[in-house]
């Protein structure tokens, strides 16, 4: 092979990782002349160094785009290892992609990440949601905002996420290479790395990005720990709650707009819809609650007590005093079929009967202990939790590269010169609405300009 290697390109096995160009060298060849025609063709752009990037998901692309777009005087090469780019991005909120966040003041934004946050804060005043709407804008594709904030294509279809910025890779001249992982990276001895990839091939670059996402096995976890990183460890985040209890049985789909959902032994509390399912419970709120809560529930191996509070932020003395009014009100009528603080009719049947209160109780007849215990349930119902679900419409890792080995202005390694990091293999997460994507956004386009050259002040 080193014989090979030295007629091909005229120089030694052992330089040959330092020659920007690809060379296949898992077998020896079979037809020489066609592995001439082939590295020759490579050797073309030998005077264009070459950006590496791992990983086709939302920061690789973005990353690949922006660096592209910055500097023509490079190649740009996108390498995945699966057949299929942007697979989150096309299954993602739903099939209509949460793309990210009406909220545009940065000192707000980093509030909804429960790791990364100090860290992003600079990074969003480089690129935060507002550049992220415009970017595509200016690329044809508009976003709405729903009532919540979450920002979605006018289109509702996560395709044309997918599609836009596949063309803009094809416009900008990105490479994209399929079923074509990075297997290793080792550092040259002047700049840039070596790289092996699945396909056998090796290939020399300039600067090599990581945005191989957070899921474990990952070979971009285990590469950057041999450049000297540290993972956090991994966890899942965004994930429902298993509970078995009769108040929650029968009733899959009710959906309660505003509740409180805590965890009284970890001191987590959120607000926001909850949603009752086959297996228990789901919703932003409690979503929320287990992005916080993802490393110390997974601690006591996602067994403990959740309390919900269905009338949201409302205190047991005012739900008191509600269900006294609701006495003077409506003496005849039954409990069970008098809901309070908009609380759907058959949870509110089923809460009643959790307290005791018999279904043809009238409000007038409805003892001061039965109130009490009516209270109870609606504001702070305890439910025993027994292990998790997966989150259909959008899970993450929490977990990743340690945040303090990078440089946040250029995503770039502060261990190892050429070496940058975007998107979920990173120690950063969001809670549920767009933040998740928004941080791969953020991260792929400054590490992108970066490694198109762009200074780091000019980000
Ligand atoms: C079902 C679901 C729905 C979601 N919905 C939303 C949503 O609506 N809004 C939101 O903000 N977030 C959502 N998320 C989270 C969001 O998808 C992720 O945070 C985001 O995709 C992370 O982007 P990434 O580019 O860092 O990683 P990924 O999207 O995971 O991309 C990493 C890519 O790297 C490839 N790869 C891995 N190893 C290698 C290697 N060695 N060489 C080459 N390639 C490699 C992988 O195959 C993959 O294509 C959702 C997640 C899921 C699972």
């Amino acid at each position: 092979m080193g014989a090979l290697f030295e007629w091909l390109c005229g120089c030694s096995e052992d330089a040959r990782y330092s020659l920007p160009g690809l060379v296949h060298v898992a077998e020896p060849p079979k037809n020489v002349a066609f592995l001439r025609a082939c590295f020759l063709k490579s050797s073309l752009f030998m005077s264009q160094p070459i950006v590496a990037i791992a990983g086709a998901g939302a920061a690789g692309y973005f990353a690949a785009i922006a660096c592209a777009e910055a500097n023509r005087d490079q190649r740009v090469i996108l390498f995945e290892a699966t057949a299929h780019p942007l697979a989150k991005v096309r299954i993602s909120g739903g099939g209509r992609c949460n793309v990210t966040h009406a909220c545009f003041e940065p000192r707000e934004l980093v509030k909804r990440y429960p790791r990364g946050s100090r860290e992003l804060l600079g990074a969003f005043h480089r690129w935060q949601p507002r550049d992220t709407v415009e970017w595509f804008a200016a690329r044809g594709v508009e976003l709405k905002t729903e009532a919540d904030g979450r920002m979605f294509p006018i289109t509702d279809q996560s395709t044309t996420i997918v599609t836009c910025l596949q063309r803009e890779a094809e416009r900008t001249g990105v490479e994209v290479r399929l079923k074509c992982g990075l297997v290793s990276a080792t550092p040259l001895r002047q700049e840039g790395f070596a790289l092996t990839l699945t396909t056998g091939e090796a290939i020399s670059v300039r600067r090599l990005l990581l945005a191989t996402g957070g899921t474990r096995g990952s070979a971009g976890f285990s590469i950057a720990e041999k450049l000297g990183h540290t993972i956090e460890p991994l966890a899942p985040s965004l994930f429902t709650f298993n509970v078995d209890d009769p108040r929650l049985r029968e009733i899959p789909g009710v959906a309660v707009p505003s509740t409180t959902a805590s965890v009284p032994a970890l001191k987590l509390s959120e607000t926001g819809p909850t949603l009752i399912t086959h297996w228990g419970l789901s919703g932003p709120a409690i979503l929320r609650v287990s992005a916080w809560g993802a490393r110390e529930l997974q601690a006591v191996d996602y067994r403990f007590t959740v309390r919900i509070n269905w009338a949201g932020p409302a205190k047991i003395e005012s739900l008191r005093a509600e269900l006294q009014t609701q006495r003077r009100l409506h003496p005849r009528r039954q409990v069970s079929n008098t809901p309070v603080a908009s609380i759907p009719q058959r949870l509110w049947e089923k809460l009643s009967a959790a307290a005791g209160i018999a279904t043809t109780t009238t409000w007038s007849g409805l003892s001061a202990s039965a109130a009490f215990a009516l209270a109870d349930q609606i504001g702070a119902s305890e439910f025993s939790v027994t292990g998790k679900s997966t989150n259909k419409d959008e899970f993450v890792t929490c977990g990743g590269v340690r945040l303090r080995d990078v440089d946040f202005r250029t995503m770039e390694s502060r261990l190892c010169a050429g070496l940058h990091f975007a998107g979920e293999v990173l120690d950063i997460d969001g809670i549920t609405g767009g933040f998740n994507f928004q941080a791969a956004w953020t991260t792929g386009l400054l590490a992108g300009r970066a490694m198109a050259g762009v200074a780091a002040a000019a980000l």
